[in-house]
């Protein structure tokens, strides 16, 4: 039975990102987004909104109440869920980004995803089938044999089947490489997979009658490690009708996203689970699910973005709403008006907190994306380069810094709400409680730091690293006079500075035979890096709402949006990013403790 559904979304941030800051319009109505003009993309946003409220919002407190059931082996989801799979294929909302040859509407991928934002943030757990249903979908095409394209694809983006991406193992969660499912070479070319995978998203429903599943396993005779991994297409019911040898052995009760099924899969059990390789070469296993885990790891940071907006979006409204205690001017007098809470500043300073994350994180997602929709859009290798370069250094930022922020957001809406909101009355403590996960799945947010610092900053020699201080060079040199952002603009050179000299320490760490230094920094680097770019991005928010502002009237409906950006952007930038040289000091300090405790020293035996 649906619920109430407490969905937001602010609409016209997202038009601001797409036309004021980050120019989507000098893309559309030529190649490759011809079909598509500024009142298609803000009519898409429009209407997706008004969709997910209608079909997916109502059903999000009542999944999470309801969660999944495991009956007879088949795991049943919660009330309403396959008429939404039904109704979501039937709109075409998954297929916005996908080319016209196989059925989608070959639209900006910046579009897709913030549509995605308002898919994830009315209904998280729904949302997870057909996201990793449109990943399997994404690799079978980008790796797949021309057969395997026709077999699979065309079903897995119209919603005919499901699919997942089993990776992880009971002794195999970070450490991927140790995965130990087996695929042995049959007579007849396939694989007979015998193996158990865990935490298996969306590993049975009762949406789609088969589920392709995408499982890292490994031939008999490959090397150890992430080298030695192959990737195979293992459907429920094969191609031929006949059921394969997948049994859903469990699946959990957890925190959050209790709607989303998260099955433990035993292949093979009897001997009888046949699966494809992707493509026809072994041991590009790894490879190929990194091009899916870089649109996966996208997504999370949209999943960790949207539940952090519609959380501060609910505590906005509810504390215009609630009343309490009188205004500070008045504090001796106890006959004073009661006010409502967003009177209070300390009120406010959550509030205001919570807004500049929320659309800094907003910011760094497009930004993204833009680079993504850039590189589609160029056929000049160098311009194509640098769009792909930043998109490969802003990835883990998202995705770790979108979830730890995310997570975060999502408490001190509870903490504006008071009482009220940690009661399951109001939708802020499952936002907390579904969100925790994102810092998690998709390599945890270590991994993405570690990823940040040893591999991405020495991508291409350093270049993408250089061309992104450039660019954060190029905006504070063009407004560091700005009359009414330069304190702020000056911060942001000051934190730019911490950030590169931080990114020498690392060098010398790597350099200097000390590697054992470079975990214990790598998550405050990725911080560092994170609100340098959320400070840029919104004070760039700041400069053009301060130019739109003086041009709409006072009494204009976009005057106190404008002012917003330019309150927004100047608390991020004095009250946050001056810890990004507070975080440099500590890291050049290179304080062993971490190391060098003794681990009986934690707390004794
Ligand atoms: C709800 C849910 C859904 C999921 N969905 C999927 C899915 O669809 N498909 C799938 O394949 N998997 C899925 N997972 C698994 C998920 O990706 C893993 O939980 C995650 O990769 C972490 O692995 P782990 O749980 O084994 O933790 P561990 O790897 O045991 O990590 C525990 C802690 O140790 C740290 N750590 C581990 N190794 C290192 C290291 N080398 N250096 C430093 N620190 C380290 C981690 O950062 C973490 O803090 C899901 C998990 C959950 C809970």
């Amino acid at each position: 039975m649906a619920n109430q559904n407490y969905y937001k979304a602010n609409l016209r941030d997202l038009t601001f990102l797409l036309f004021e800051q980050f120019k989507l319009d000098e893309l559309l109505g030529k190649a490759p987004f011809a079909n598509w003009g500024k009142d298609e993309v803000t009519a898409v946003l429009e209407e997706a909104y008004g969709w997910v409220q209608k079909h997916m919002g109502p059903y999000n407190a009542s999944g999470d109440d309801e969660g999944c059931r495991l009956e007879n082996g088949q795991v049943k989801t919660p009330a309403g869920f396959p008429a939404i799979w039904k109704a979501l294929f039937e709109a075409g909302w998954r297929t916005l980004a996908v080319g016209e040859k196989h059925g989608g509407q070959a639209g900006p991928f910046t579009l897709a995803m913030l549509v995605e934002e308002f898919m994830c943030g009315s209904n998280t757990s729904f949302n997870m089938y057909p996201a990793l249903t449109q990943g399997a979908a994404d690799v079978i095409l980008a790796f797949g044999t021309p057969e395997q394209h026709a077999t699979y694809t065309p079903k897995l983006f119209d919603g005919t089947w499901a699919g997942t991406m089993c990776l992880t193992e009971p002794h195999a969660g970070s450490d991927v490489g140790s995965a130990s499912t087996i695929a042995t070479k049959r007579a007849d070319g396939k694989y007979d997979i015998r193996g158990t995978k865990i935490f298996i998203s969306g590993g049975d429903h009762d949406m789609t009658p088969n589920i392709v599943h995408m499982v890292l396993a490994r031939t008999p005779d490959a090397p150890a490690g992430t080298k030695g991994l192959s990737l195979f297409i293992v459907p429920k019911v094969r191609p031929d009708g006949t059921s394969n040898d997948v049994a859903v052995a469990g699946i959990e009760h957890k925190m959050g996203i209790k709607a989303s099924a998260t099955a433990q899969l035993v292949f093979g059990d009897n001997g009888n689970c046949i699966g494809e390789l992707v493509g026809t070469q072994e041991q590009r296993g790894m490879s190929q699910m990194f091009h899916l885990m870089n649109y996966a790891r996208i997504g999370v940071g949209i999943q960790s973005l949207a539940l952090a907006s519609s959380a501060y979006l609910n505590a906005l409204s509810y504390a215009k709403d609630r009343k309490q205690g009188s205004s500070i001017k008045q504090w001796k007098d106890a006959t004073a008006p009661r006010v409502p809470i967003i009177d209070h500043p300390d009120v406010r300073r959550m509030l205001l907190d919570m807004k500049a994350r929320v659309e800094g994180i907003r910011a760094l997602a497009v930004k993204l994306t833009m680079h993504l929709d850039r590189a589609t859009a160029s056929s000049d290798k160098t311009e194509i380069e640098y769009h792909q370069g930043q998109v490969d250094l802003l990835v883990p930022l998202l995705k770790a810094y979108g979830s730890d922020q995310g997570f975060q957001i999502c408490a001190t809406a509870i903490q504006v709400f008071g009482g009220a909101g940690f009661l399951k009355d109001w939708p802020v403590e499952q936002y907390c409680r579904d969100s925790k996960i994102f810092s998690i799945y998709e390599g945890t947010n270590h991994i993405q730091a570690m990823d940040l610092v040893g591999r991405k900053l020495m991508q291409r020699g350093g270049a993408n690293v250089q061309a992104f201080g450039k660019d954060v060079g190029t905006f504070v040199a063009a407004h560091k006079e700005h009359a009414a952002l330069k304190e702020s603009i000056a911060v942001l050179a000051q934190a730019m500075e911490a950030l590169t000299a931080t990114g020498g320490k690392f060098m010398q760490w790597f350099g200097g035979g000390r590697m054992e230094m470079v975990p214990t920094a790598a998550n405050r680097f990725l911080e560092m890096m994170s609100e340098t770019v959320v400070g840029w991005l919104l004070l760039e928010q700041a400069v053009i709402a301060e130019a739109a502002a003086a041009k709409v009237g006072a009494d204009h409906h976009d005057r106190a949006f404008y002012e917003g950006k330019i309150h927004a952007a100047r608390f991020f930038a004095l009250n946050v990013l001056p810890s990004v040289a507070a975080k440099a000091q500590m890291i050049a300090r290179e304080d062993r403790s971490v190391l060098d405790i003794p681990v009986g020293g934690f707390a004794p035996e």
